[in-house]
């Protein structure tokens, strides 16, 4: 039996990733019934890995560069734009719109993503950027340009990309990180160091073990203080600082919110009201283990809109596992399945690149590539396999 009769009207909030997505996967599966797709951003939907990449290099011409090819016509939605939901009935599946109207549907499909998060007193003041809209691209790419200098704060690999981008367009490039090395909440020490080394060779100064302390300047930012007590010259931050589900108008909807402000979901994307479903970046998914976790990355995007449309329409997908990609400078770190800064067990020179092998006891949980592309086909079958790690070593090192 599926979830979704054929004449049901499908309403999709969040036109991002996730949100076209589940579009394109409801009809692959023969949907053939009332689709609306609702996005409060004025531009069709786009990919976002390329506005800390080609955007802030400079080399993306125009938001047409960031669009997954999607044949609007093909897909014949209601394509609703520069309209954000502000409100939920779910007693009467209704969803309230900015304009005062309303749009009923029989599924609801909540694809809202994230906002980045500021630092308190940060809003507002001119020079500080967040990066998550191609227009948030745009403007960090000309204050780079025109202030030749760029103060990052955080060093997820968000904030690693955007360093990098702007050290490529040669600007002078600051990254603070208050943990003791770049992305040293997911990746082992060894990989961290490795990392670390790309940002020294290229040049950027590394502030780690320090946070922000305050932001100086007035209307306009002037620098950065430093808990450790220095003081950075800054005309030009980012804030990369991690995000913020973007559920705030789901409260008292009945729709059951994580502490992180992400949507409960169960194995699937089901959320805790009838025929209301979430995936991507705002929604809190039940793992294996039981926990609830927000993935954010594009294939788990991609992979939860066509778990969430083979439900519906009786047409299961088999789930991927967990994987997400990051570049910088030349360099490429992959991620397959489930790693911590405490999993790494072995690393291993692949080439002119790194291989970590992420492990509890002896069964392997993750693997991280660095610039070892063509090991992660090999990743992804031992993972599924449930290999062990000598096992692993071994077809890995063959
Ligand atoms: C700069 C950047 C670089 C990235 N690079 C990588 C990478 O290299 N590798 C990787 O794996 N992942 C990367 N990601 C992560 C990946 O892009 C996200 O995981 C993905 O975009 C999540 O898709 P989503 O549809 O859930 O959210 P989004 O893409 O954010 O889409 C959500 C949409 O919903 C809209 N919306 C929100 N609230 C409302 C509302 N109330 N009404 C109507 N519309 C609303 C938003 O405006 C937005 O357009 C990157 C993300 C960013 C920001």
């Amino acid at each position: 039996m599926t979830a979704l009769e054929q004449t049901d009207r499908v309403v999709v909030v969040g036109a991002g990733l996730a949100g076209l997505n589940a579009v394109e996967a409801l009809r692959r599966s023969g949907f053939p019934g009332p689709v609306t797709l609702l996005g409060q951003e004025q531009l069709h939907p786009y990919d976002r890995p390329p506005l800390s990449k080609q955007v802030l290099q400079g080399s993306a011409a125009g938001p047409a560069y960031l669009r997954p090819p999607a044949d609007y016509d093909e897909l014949d939605l209601e394509l609703l734009l520069g309209r954000r939901a502000t409100g939920l009935d779910t007693g009467r599946r209704v969803v309230h719109l900015d304009d005062g109207t309303a749009l009923p549907y029989d599924v609801l499909v909540l694809a809202v993503g994230a906002a980045p998060r500021w630092l308190p007193g940060a809003e507002g003041r001119q020079g500080v950027h967040v990066l998550r809209t191609y227009d948030d691209g745009v403007r960090l790419h000309d204050a780079v340009r025109a202030a030749g200098s760029l103060a990052v704060v955080g060093g997820g690999p968000l904030g690693l990309e955007a360093a990098a981008s702007a050290r490529m367009t040669g600007a002078r490039v600051d990254l603070v990180e208050q943990l003791a090395g770049p992305m040293a909440a997911v990746l082992g020490p060894r990989l961290v160091a490795a990392v670390t080394a790309l940002h020294v060779a290229a040049g950027i100064s590394l502030h780690l073990a320090t946070g922000v302390a305050g932001v100086l300047g007035t209307d306009r930012v002037s620098g950065l203080a430093l808990t450790d007590g220095t003081t950075l010259e800054a005309p030009v931050v980012l804030l990369a600082l991690g995000v913020v589900p973007s559920t705030s108008w789901l409260d008292g909807s009945g729709v059951e919110l994580l502490p992180d402000g992400a949507v409960r979901c169960d194995a699937s994307g089901r959320t805790s009201a009838p025929g209301v479903w979430a995936v991507g970046d705002a929604a809190g998914w039940q793992d294996q283990t039981g926990r609830h976790r927000r993935i954010e990355h594009w294939t788990s995007a991609v992979d939860q809109a066509a778990t969430v449309a083979g439900e519906l329409t009786g047409t299961p997908t088999p789930r991927g596992l967990p994987y997400s990609w990051s570049d910088q400078y030349a360099s490429t770190l992959q991620v397959v399945g489930e790693v911590g800064p405490h999993t790494e067990v072995e690393v291993h020179p692949i080439g002119d690149g790194l291989l970590a092998l992420h492990a509890d006891r002896d069964r392997l949980l993750g693997v991280v590539a660095l610039d070892a592309r063509r090991q992660v086909g090999r990743a992804r079958k031992l993972l599924r396999a449930g290999a062990g790690v000598d096992e692993a070593r071994e077809a890995f090192l063959r």
